[in-house]
């Protein structure tokens, strides 16, 4: 057992007796993958393909823009559903990208989308409720859909090609369903749905009346030349919907923690009440910075994807080169690692844990993002990384297949 693990241990059994009453939902539940994955890959000094975040590519004018809001503007509470200017600046950076006619009122200003996922969910969940997610699913959401009193239904996706089946999803549709989670782009598999499956969507949630919070944060990495289409733009549903974007991904600035509501005059006011009591606001310098990243950024969009595309496929590639068979991914900067289709036995978990421990690098098993018959033969690898990153994971990934073949 790894020593921090054991020191772990040592300390819950010595406070053991002190069992205090805490909610089962945190004390059951596990430490996220990516936290795990990121750890061991400190604690191994391994190259992290784990977790993702790019090691390239924020522009420095953001970074300036927030130095100086950090010197010369406001560091006190700012308004708990955002800074004008930011809140004017995302509706106008959708108006301008996909044609939407939004105002700034639709906009809540959150700490990441972590934040807006809680508050989107807190917001309209009631006890008893179902809440549909298409697995495998971003993790945060079962956790949060129990908090709020209730229950994720699974819907799986299957691989290779990651389709929503339509009939699945509507007969995954109860008199108890109250939403659907729909992320697209979606994190882990890197698909882009297409129209057809937005059409799907959109008709199960217009007919059974549900709630569809869409995680869009993943909007502008788009691969090939697609472009995306926001859910809330089919008709009829921009009411029933409530947006989640991330500065975060469009900027490369993952620890940044700043993210977006956006939803409809009738949703929106309800949303911003579930915020004011998770963090109430977020840091206002960098609201600042990211609001003139918005208003000045356009043009860095279709490098940055063009940079992702160009790691995309040198990763791809030396993958391919190293014997593992990789499935297509054209948004995100995330793809996935057949191990069975690459002669690898081993589970995901297994192949994660001694990837790290005796290969030096650092994968998600896709087994995390799903609790019903999840796959257990792939992994996830992030390819938002300079050159010199992918070729040293890559050579890992070599190493860990001579270990574990
Ligand atoms: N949703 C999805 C699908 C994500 O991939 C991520 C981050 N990778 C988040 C939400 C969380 O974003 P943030 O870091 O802005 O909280
Ligand atoms: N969303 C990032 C990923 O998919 C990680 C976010 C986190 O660590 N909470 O890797």
């Amino acid at each position: 057992m790894p020593a921090a693990a054991e020191s772990c241990l040592l300390a819950a059994k010595r406070w053991s007796r002190y069992a205090a009453r805490v909610n089962p939902i945190y004390e059951q539940m596990k430490t996220s993958v990516f936290e795990r994955m990121s750890s061991l890959a400190a604690e191994h000094r391994a190259v992290n393909l784990g977790q993702g975040f790019p090691d390239f590519g924020w522009p420095d004018e953001i970074l300036e823009a927030a130095a100086r809001a950090v010197k010369e503007g406001s560091n006190q509470y700012p308004p708990s559903r955002g800074l004008p200017a930011l809140r004017d600046a995302v509706a106008s950076h959708y108006n301008r990208h996909f044609g939407q006619q939004l105002t700034a009122q639709e906009v809540c200003v959150t700490s990441g989308a972590t934040e807006a996922l809680g508050a989107a969910i807190l917001a309209t969940v009631e006890p008893g409720d179902e809440v549909i997610i298409l697995t495998p699913a971003y993790d945060s959401y079962a956790p949060m859909i129990r908090r709020a009193g209730g229950t994720p239904v699974e819907v799986a996706l299957q691989p290779p090609e990651w389709r929503i089946d339509g009939q699945a999803l509507e007969r995954a549709v109860t008199p108890k369903t109250r939403a659907i989670l729909f992320n697209s782009p979606h994190n882990p598999t890197g698909r882009l749905f297409d129209s057809g499956e937005l059409q799907i969507v959109a008709r199960v949630a217009r007919e059974h009346d549900l709630i569809v919070i869409t995680d869009e944060v993943w909007e502008h990495i788009v691969l090939d030349g697609r472009s995306f289409t926001p859910l809330a733009t089919l008709p009829d549903m921009a009411e029933r919907t409530i947006k989640i974007g991330s500065a975060g991904k469009i900027f490369s600035l993952t620890g940044w923690k700043v993210g977006w509501m956006v939803a409809a005059p009738n949703l929106a006011p309800v949303v911003a009440r579930a915020h004011q009591f998770l963090t109430f606001s977020t840091a206002p310098n960098l609201q600042a910075a990211v609001a003139f990243g918005l208003d000045e950024g356009d043009s860095w969009l279709e490098p940055m994807r063009g940079r992702f595309q160009h790691s995309r496929d040198l990763m791809t590639r030396s993958l391919r080169d190293a014997g593992y068979a990789v499935l297509d991914a054209s948004a995100t900067y995330f793809l996935c690692v057949d191990l069975n289709v690459s002669g690898i036995g081993a589970d995901d978990e297994i192949f994660a844990t001694e990837a790290v421990r005796r290969a030096g690098i650092a994968v998600v098993p896709l087994s995390a993002f799903a609790e019903r018959d999840p796959p257990r033969h792939l992994v996830r690898l992030c390819f938002g990384k300079k050159d010199a990153t992918i070729e040293a994971g890559v050579a890992a990934m070599g190493k860990a297949r001579e270990l574990l073949a």
